[in-house]
């Protein structure tokens, strides 16, 4: 199967190098020029399945230059045993008749992007051999906090592979700065960043245009690649727990064959509430598939009118990873809305870059309006959701799944539509102590990692394995650099 790029379809690629490249050459984003559909039965089939059946089932229909064996053998290394904190490796809990919660945390940084990060380091450094590339790739990474984690921990100790990532200093939460700065392994490094995130990723951006740059490292055998959303690599991974949730729903008998389910997503970058959408477009049958965003609702006002616009304020909100104005990943749906029209998807990036804002097609605007529904909800109200969620069901939630529980609640009030819907968690309500503790009526907050300790005490609940270790462990990353140094330390650092 070949890939083409959003912005030209007479781009085209194989697998292997779409995930070895990242991005198309024209800027655009690589997309299978044929989606494949499931069997008829694909679905039954695969509810007796275990996750890692499903992955590779699910992901051989796109990857048709990768062997079922080799995806048998990435599947098991990245969803196995002591990766994950059980067997389901994407578990669905019901919580209430007919709302059920898909649990993308289980992975060893806690956060939804092990689903898919535990998994690109396998494609990658597989593609490399395919495509006959001898340099060593460098992933860069500029985090906010969960991608640099998980970037790191699935790349740690990968033949051929190096990362370097690149955090805001004061920019992260005390759990996500020592997540990084205690990584292990020998290919991997952590660098802070005197400013904040648009620091760090302008930088990184600069890193990867920077030709004099990229010559010097090709003389000592490394070039660059990128670990982000935009990565297909990164967006088929998520296909499968999607498909996977549809399983274990009729596995469990709370649907039958053909029952639509709504999918309710937290969404940041649109990477994963896209994945979703793939899963529909693959026979999954999904009824409205329910776009949840914090204070930066850029993306409610588009799926509610069809107009993108940036050019407003941006707000620091108690679910960061959320924090973004410019999704990166609707420029696919875009294209799949116009149905494949790689000229009027340029027109809409380049609108964007250069007046901030575009407007869609009423064609797109139907398709938006008939898949799709959008809300959003400010930090009180998904303080309101965790103590709710708890009280009512001793179900304790991270600050960004409680967007998406309000956004849903929102919405079956204002429409009536009872389906059975699926909310997606993203987090470990541990990563994210103070808001947590905070949201659950306590005031004194104990020191740094202690918080972890505290909320398991209050709750019950008990913390994950990978954050109550982190007290324990050495620090093995102080570096902190001038943003206007980082070329120098990626110098230093891939000697
Ligand atoms: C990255 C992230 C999101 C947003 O996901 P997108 O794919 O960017 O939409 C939501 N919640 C958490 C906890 C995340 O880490």
């Amino acid at each position: 199967m070949q890939y083409v790029s959003t912005r030209n379809k007479e781009q085209k690629c194989s697998a292997a190098q779409a995930i070895a490249q990242g991005l198309a050459t024209d800027g655009g984003l690589l997309i299978p020029e044929v989606l494949p559909k499931l069997a008829p039965n694909g679905l039954k089939t695969m509810a007796d399945m275990s996750y890692q059946q499903r992955a590779v089932y699910v992901m051989g229909s796109f990857l048709d230059d990768f062997t079922a064996s080799e995806l048998s053998m990435f599947a098991s290394r990245a969803y196995g045993k002591g990766k994950f904190d059980t067997k389901e490796v994407a578990p669905v809990r019901e919580v209430d008749g007919n709302t059920y919660c898909l649990e993308l945390w289980h992975g060893p940084t806690c956060a939804f992007k092990d689903m898919a990060l535990q998994m690109l380091p396998h494609l990658l450094s597989a593609a490399l051999v395919k495509n006959e590339e001898r340099k060593t790739v460098c992933i860069l990474v500029a985090t906010s906090g969960d991608t640099g984690k998980a970037a790191l921990e699935g790349f740690k100790d990968v033949d051929k592979t190096r990362i370097l990532v690149f955090y805001p200093k004061d920019g992260v939460s005390d759990i996500q700065k020592l997540q990084m700065q205690t990584q292990e392994g020998d290919n991997v490094g952590v660098c802070a960043v005197v400013g904040n995130f648009d620091d760090a990723q302008t930088g990184v951006k600069a890193l990867f245009s920077d030709e004099e740059l990229r010559e010097t490292l090709a003389g000592r055998g490394f070039f660059f690649s990128s670990a982000n959303s935009i990565n297909w690599g990164r967006v088929l991974p998520q296909v499968v727990y999607y498909i996977s949730a549809y399983c274990d729903l009729l596995k469990m008998g709370k649907i039958q064959k053909g029952d639509p389910i709504n999918i309710c997503v937290p969404t940041g970058n649109f990477g994963n509430i896209l994945s979703a959408y793939y899963a529909k477009q693959m026979g999954v049958p999904v009824h409205k598939l329910i776009c949840a965003s914090n204070r930066n609702n850029v993306l409610t006002d588009f799926i509610k009118t069809g107009v993108y616009d940036r050019e407003r304020p941006f707000y620091h909100t108690t679910s960061p990873s959320m924090d973004i104005l410019i999704s990166s990943n609707l420029e696919r749906l875009l294209f799949e809305f116009t149905e494949r029209d790689d000229e009027a998807v340029k027109r809409y990036m380049d609108q964007l870059a250069s007046e901030g804002r575009y407007e869609v097609s009423e064609k797109v605007k139907k398709q938006l309006d008939n898949q799709f529904a959008a809300g959003y909800c400010d930090d009180q109200g998904a303080a309101e959701t965790i103590g709710e969620m708890w009280r009512a069901q001793k179900y304790l939630i991270d600050p960004h799944t409680a967007v998406a529980f309000h956004v849903l609640k929102e919405y079956r009030a204002e429409t009536g539509d009872q389906t059975p819907t699926v909310v997606v968690s993203t987090a470990s309500p541990f990563k994210f102590c103070d808001s947590v503790l905070h949201a659950l009526g306590v005031e004194e907050l104990a020191e740094g990692t202690d918080r972890i300790g505290q909320l398991s005490e209050l709750t019950g609940v008990p913390a994950p394995a990978p954050l109550s270790g982190l007290a324990g462990k050495e620090i093995r990353f102080t570096d902190v650099t001038e943003k206007d140094k980082m070329r120098d330390r990626v110098l230093e650092m891939l000697k």
